[in-house]
């Protein structure tokens, strides 16, 4: 397993230069790096780098834009720009689209009128909405309430920005608002509908992997068979990066521009949570973005969950799930699943991955066991 390097994908070009191994996912192999002696792998590292600009670089084309509060990376192979740009400009409409629908901060979102509303009388509302708020309820079952949209009935009380946080009494007041099983669904009226007052839903969990799927789903449209949409911790893969994998790094959840590990991955989602995303330090404490349905306080278990499944509105939903969970209960959930497979790093900075993972140097008895991140 390799760790923070700034050029990833010479690193997995040329694994024997940096004289490590990689991850190996899926049926991939378990590289072990070749030796070649020092001044022969410098040559061909030179004759390689010359011709890389002509064979791998051409016509992949890049777009990004700043939606639903991040930043949006499309990036795919097409050979006539122009078609280039007009997919990813539908990409980019539809993600405004869907923030239009599920932003908490503006007041006419769908989501908003729900939760002004619901608690009042039923909400009739899009098939869209229904069918995320359908998933968001299947996952808070499977994760007994770790996932829970119902988070918001507290969580709306901080602000990240301003640095705001409810007082213990607030938090007391407002905590059993949560609870996933005030979210009523209404099959047949396709309609929502609170059971009491005080109950506010968000999908921030899940909603960026919603809007991930759509994006790819766009690009399948364009005909783009070699893909990548992104949308701050969320990705989706579409096939491979011309013949090789694309090198998916997860951030070092400490060091700004570091990296903690990279995983060579095709045709997959991938999704992070972490506790720098969003947050604000006060006497020494961290108050972040996900928050315990059980304490309505932020967890501090772990400092990021990374999920890889088939597809981003899973992934970004498990990787919230997971960061809830922690470390053990988390990695056990994980091996419940099948097609589901992540690396979680803890609060003592170490790294767990699941059994899918598997590292070039990990004997069968050391998977699994936790490793220090650099
Ligand atoms: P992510 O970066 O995908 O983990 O999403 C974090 C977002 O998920 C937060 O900004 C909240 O909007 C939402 N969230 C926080 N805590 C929870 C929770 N326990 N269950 C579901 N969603 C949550
Ligand atoms: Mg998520």
């Amino acid at each position: 397993m390799y760790f923070a390097h700034r050029n990833l994908n010479l690193q997995f070009l040329f694994p024997w230069l940096a004289g490590q191994g990689s991850f190996a996912y899926r049926g991939g192999k378990l590289t072990n790096p070749a030796r070649f002696p020092l001044p022969a792998r410098f040559i061909l590292f030179v004759v390689l780098m010359l011709l890389l600009p002509a064979i791998v670089q051409a016509d992949w084309f890049k777009q990004q834009a700043k939606i639903m509060g991040t930043e949006i990376t499309v990036e795919f192979w097409d050979e006539d720009t122009a078609h280039a740009k007009r997919c990813a400009q539908s990409v980019f409409t539809e993600m405004h689209r869907i923030d239009a629908l599920m932003s908490p901060y503006k007041p006419e979102s769908e989501l908003s009128r729900i939760n002004q509303q619901a608690a009042k009388q039923p909400v009739k509302v899009s098939e869209e909405m229904f069918n995320l708020l359908h998933k968001s309820i299947q996952v808070a079952e499977l994760s007994r309430g770790a996932f829970d949209i119902t988070f918001s009935s507290v969580g709306y009380l901080y602000d990240y920005r301003q640095g705001s946080k409810p007082s213990e009494q607030q938090i007391q007041d407002s905590l059993e608002a949560i609870d996933y099983h005030h979210i009523q669904l209404d099959k047949n009226k396709r309609s929502v509908r609170f059971a009491r007052s005080g109950v506010r839903i968000d999908l921030g969990g899940i909603a960026k992997g919603h809007a991930v799927d759509n994006g790819i789903a766009i690009l399948k449209q364009c005909g783009i068979k070699g893909g990548l949409v992104s949308a701050g911790g969320d990705s989706r893969i579409l096939g491979d990066r011309g013949d090789r994998p694309w090198m998916m790094g997860i951030r070092h959840p400490r060091k700004k521009q570091g990296v903690a590990v990279v995983l060579p991955l095709s045709d997959t989602a991938i999704s992070t949570s972490g506790d720098y995303e969003r947050y604000f330090i006060e006497n020494g404490e961290r108050y972040h973005h996900i928050i315990s349905p059980r304490t309505g306080k932020s967890v501090n278990s772990s400092w990021s969950a990374t999920v890889i499944g088939p597809d981003t509105t899973t992934s970004d939903a498990l990787s919230t799930t997971l960061f809830v969970l922690g470390p053990k209960q988390g990695m056990q959930l994980v091996e419940s699943l099948p097609g589901i497979d992540a690396v979680i790093i803890d609060a003592q900075g170490q790294m767990h991955y699941s059994s899918g993972l598997l590292a070039p140097e990990a004997q069968p008895d050391k998977v699994g066991q936790p490793k220090p991140i650099m």
